[in-house]
């Protein structure tokens, strides 16, 4: 995909991001990485057009990410899945096809199963999210993510409240997904799925970017900063 992050500034109560301008073009799976409260998810969010930055502008595949068109063409996944919690995994997917894609009944049931299936949710399908695991309930946000058929899926931190296991579980999900052509931008603090995934590394702190490049990188960091993260990370 091609990235373009022209002069961006963003503010809250101070700035969280100054003026960060980034252009990117041919990657497929971006990372961003940085301490807490460096400013990654106000960034991801930018990027998925889920808020406006208070200056500057993003596109991405030359389209202003705050168009409705851009907007279909993106799924996101929360660092806790936030699947509706009164209807069934399956519910949780297919409610959104019929509303949002105007899907019939049936084949938004057909996709919902497609999709579970893919994520090894068959079995869950008719469970609450309070009777799955949480490994579980993230695959499933994933299922319903990918059951849009975005080109570019965003993952805020999508393990941060699972144990290793479960955290393996979700991301070798995710692994499989990258041969099927998808787009990722992606927040996490798993290094080594970085190191796996990611082909371009992308290192903010406080509210900037400051290093990045390729996963090399990680192992040769040119700033300081990167390498004092990258000591505590080990
Ligand atoms: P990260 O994801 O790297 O931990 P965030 O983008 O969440 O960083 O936060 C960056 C800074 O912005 C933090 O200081 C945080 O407290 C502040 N911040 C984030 N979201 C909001 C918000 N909705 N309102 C006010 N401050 C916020
Ligand atoms: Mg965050």
């Amino acid at each position: 995909m091609k990235i373009n992050i022209d002069s961006v500034t963003h503010t809250y109560d101070v700035d969280v991001l100054e003026d960060v301008s980034l252009t990117l073009e041919g990657y497929q799976c971006v990372a961003l990485i940085g301490v807490s409260g460096s400013g990654k998810s106000t960034l991801i969010r930018l990027l998925a057009g889920l808020e406006k930055p208070s200056s500057g502008t993003i596109t991405i595949d030359e389209q202003d990410v705050l168009s409705e068109e851009y907007k279909r063409k993106i799924g996101f996944v929360f660092q806790k899945h936030n699947l509706f919690p009164h209807l069934t995994l399956k519910k949780n997917i297919s409610l959104i096809l019929e509303k949002t894609r105007n899907f019939s009944k049936k084949e938004a049931s057909e996709k919902a199963d497609y999709y579970l299936e893919i994520m090894h949710l068959k079995e869950q399908a008719n469970k609450l999210p309070k009777n799955v695991s949480g490994g579980e309930a993230q695959r499933a946000s994933l299922a319903r993510a990918l059951s849009i058929e975005p080109q570019i899926i965003f993952l805020d931190e999508p393990t941060s409240s699972l144990d290793p296991v479960l955290t393996h579980e979700v991301l070798t999900a995710v692994e499989d997904l990258r041969d099927s052509g998808k787009n990722f931008i992606f927040i996490t603090h798993v290094i080594s799925f970085v190191k796996d995934f990611a082909d371009y590394v992308i290192y903010m702190e406080k509210g900037k970017i400051v290093e990045h490049g390729s996963p090399d990188i990680l192992e040769n960091p040119k700033t300081e900063s990167l390498k004092e993260f990258m000591g505590k990370v080990r």
